[in-house]
């Protein structure tokens, strides 16, 4: 597969992921912290250590960065060097979140969540998370 993103595009979203994607989780935060949810953040004792856990609606969202999730999106091109490398490790990151997925259910959560891509624009963002609210209450 070619690399079809420009190379000050392909740095940009490097950086994006070197920066640990600390800013989508700080949006869902925010977000929902401002709606009057109240959580626990990266929950050791749960597979997977959830990003977001909501206890009173036993529910954990993960934010995940579109690249090391491999997300089938345009943010997840991966670089056309090392190629071998990335996909060994993007691949390894799928099987753990299905792996942690799986263990979470089984023990009762409800498991959301949330890409990088979907926090992009404004209206994107209104979007998720509205979205997101709807089907915490959703019980
Ligand atoms: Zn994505």
């Amino acid at each position: 597969m070619a690399d079809t993103v420009a190379p000050e595009k392909r740095s940009e979203i490097m950086a994006r992921i070197h920066a640990k994607n600390t800013k989508p989780e700080l949006i869902v935060r925010r977000f929902l912290f401002r709606k009057g949810f109240r959580f626990r953040l990266f929950d050791k004792r749960l597979p997977g250590s959830p990003d977001i856990v909501l206890p009173k609606y036993r529910t954990v969202i993960f934010v995940n960065g579109c690249f090391w999730h491999g997300h089938d999106c345009r943010l997840s091109v991966q670089p056309k060097s090392n190629m071998q490398f990335w996909q060994t490790k993007i691949q390894r990151n799928k099987e753990r979140d299905l792996r942690n997925r799986i263990r979470l259910e089984s023990l009762g959560w409800r498991v959301m969540v949330v890409w990088e891509c979907e926090l992009r624009t404004k209206e994107l963002r209104e979007d998720t998370l509205e979205g997101l609210i709807n089907e915490i209450w959703e019980i």
